[in-house]
């Protein structure tokens, strides 16, 4: 398996929260939690059919997910209500 890294400051040490829809937890979304700087960058986005059609939620589309630019790279559909969005944060703005 890969090492994965923060896509914000290029630390190694923090934690893959994966998918899990078990009884005992529901958490819909996979994500990296660094704990270098404390962020989330999600990976993959549980979203229903309507949002998509809503956001025009698209491969190559940007959209903002608390307060962090993501740009969609696939869509998969994963049941009859439930889309998975593949995201990547965008690059920071240099300021
Ligand atoms: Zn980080």
């Amino acid at each position: 398996m890969a090492t994965r890294c923060c896509p914000y400051c290029g630390s190694s040490d923090g934690e893959l929260v994966s998918r899990s829809l078990t009884r005992a937890v529901v958490q819909p979304h996979q994500f990296w939690l660094c704990r270098r700087c404390g962020r989330k960058a999600y990976e993959i986005i549980s979203c229903t059919g309507r949002e998509l059609r809503l956001y025009m939620l698209e491969p190559g589309k940007t959209f903002t997910k608390e307060g962090q630019e993501y740009v969609v790279q696939r869509v998969l559909r994963a049941g009859d209500r439930e889309y998975l969005l593949y995201v990547r944060p965008c690059p920071e703005h240099e300021s």
